[in-house]
């Protein structure tokens, strides 16, 4: 590999083209996005003007991108490559093929625009596109050191957040209210922006990806809020406590110990040689035996890194065997349709004999 890039640059290049040669692929084509951010730390944002990382299984790496936007890859990694430069009414697929050579598997990062996908398409006649995720989801799925210690940071900062959602949930203040405050805290312990806000009180709180509404707080409501984000290097946070405005029925309390219970044990589980499907069992079972097993409605987690939702997902079916440095969401919920629901979610991250929780909040129903 030519030049001065960052070893950890370098060394992710390296083994993504050492993924690809596994897979018999022969070149990477990644647009901006998670997956270029991972290999270069480039971010930039994907448009009609193509800029892509071209990775080769074998020989040294290139960058194209429209000479307007060279000026803004001063400074990074790809300027130990070669940059391929083009104007408006130049054809970049074609000087993408060119440099590429006559490839027969290309692999495209997921988020590639269909624009720059199809025109690939045309430009290089004799090859197949596939997915590079099944490529780069081996990599970016085992989080280095530098990774954990910034997932321990968005996870600091959001419980951060959390400890303060008890003064802002109030009886008589709309779930957007509350929902502003949020907002406002989670950019002020660090995040670059909140990239979602879930404030479910009383039947919202039965429907998991609600957001916020008008709906004005009850005492007594069980409110579920889930919230996160991305901090300046990325790496995002994502944490769910249930709460309790007043005094619990008995009816949440039993159910509430149910769900504490699963969950607990689900991160009990995690450990190198576990398989992704038997962590989501073990909160499942739990649920199911107790006669809840149809209000659990989504899988147990998932992974999370440059990318709220990425490899691996915690739910049935996937025998991905874990290993040291995962890191992902532990995050069973129990939901009643038109009446409440609860959800309780810790990151963790797989250590050599199980694992640590990024999340430090309390578990229990937290009254307001
Ligand atoms: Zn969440
Ligand atoms: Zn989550």
């Amino acid at each position: 590999m030519s030049g001065t890039a960052p070893d950890h640059v370098s060394a992710r290049l390296e083994r993504a083209q050492a993924a690809a040669r596994e897979a018999g692929v022969d070149a990477l084509v990644v647009t901006p996005g998670p997956d270029l951010q991972y290999l270069t730390g480039v971010v930039k944002h994907s448009h009609e003007r193509l800029s892509a990382l071209l990775l080769p299984a074998e020989g040294d790496p290139a960058f194209v991108v429209p000479t307007l936007e060279r000026p803004g890859l001063d400074g990074s990694a790809v300027e130990s490559m070669d940059v391929l430069t083009w104007t408006d009414g130049v054809d970049p697929h074609a000087l993408a093929a060119s440099r590429l050579g006559d490839p027969r598997r290309v692999a495209v990062a997921a988020d590639m625009p269909a624009l720059h996908v199809l025109g690939l398409r045309d430009a290089l006649p004799a090859a197949t596109l596939e997915l590079a995720t099944p490529i780069l989801r081996q990599l970016r799925m085992r989080k280095d050191a530098g990774e954990v210690a910034a997932l321990r940071t968005a996870g600091a900062a959001i419980d951060d957040v959390h400890a303060q959602v008890p003064d802002w949930l109030v009886a008589g203040r709309t779930e957007a209210e509350v929902g502003a405050d949020i907002t406002r805290a989670i950019v002020e312990t660090g995040h670059a922006e909140a990239a979602f806000v879930i404030v479910g009180s009383g039947p919202n709180g039965a429907s998991p990806h609600h957001e916020v509404s008008e709906r004005v707080i009850e005492r007594g409501d069980v409110v579920v809020v889930d919230i996160g984000g991305p901090l300046p290097d990325g790496y995002n946070s994502d944490s769910t406590r249930t709460y309790v405005v007043g005094e619990a029925s008995d009816e949440v309390r039993d159910v509430y110990a149910v769900l504490q219970r699963a969950q607990a044990a689900a991160v009990d589980a995690v450990r190198p040689g576990a398989t992704a499907e038997s962590i989501d069992e073990v909160a499942r079972a739990i649920i199911r035996d107790a006669g809840y097993g149809e209000f659990f409605v989504h899988r147990t987690g998932h992974g999370i890194g440059l990318e709220v939702h990425e490899e691996p997902y915690i739910v049935d079916g996937n025998d991905l065997v874990l290993e040291p440095g995962m890191a992902f969401s532990i995050e069973p919920g129990i939901y009643f349709p038109g009446r409440w629901g609860a959800r309780i979610e810790d990151i963790v991250v797989v250590t050599d004999t199980g694992c640590e929780p990024v999340n430090r909040r309390p578990h229990d129903l937290l009254s307001c």
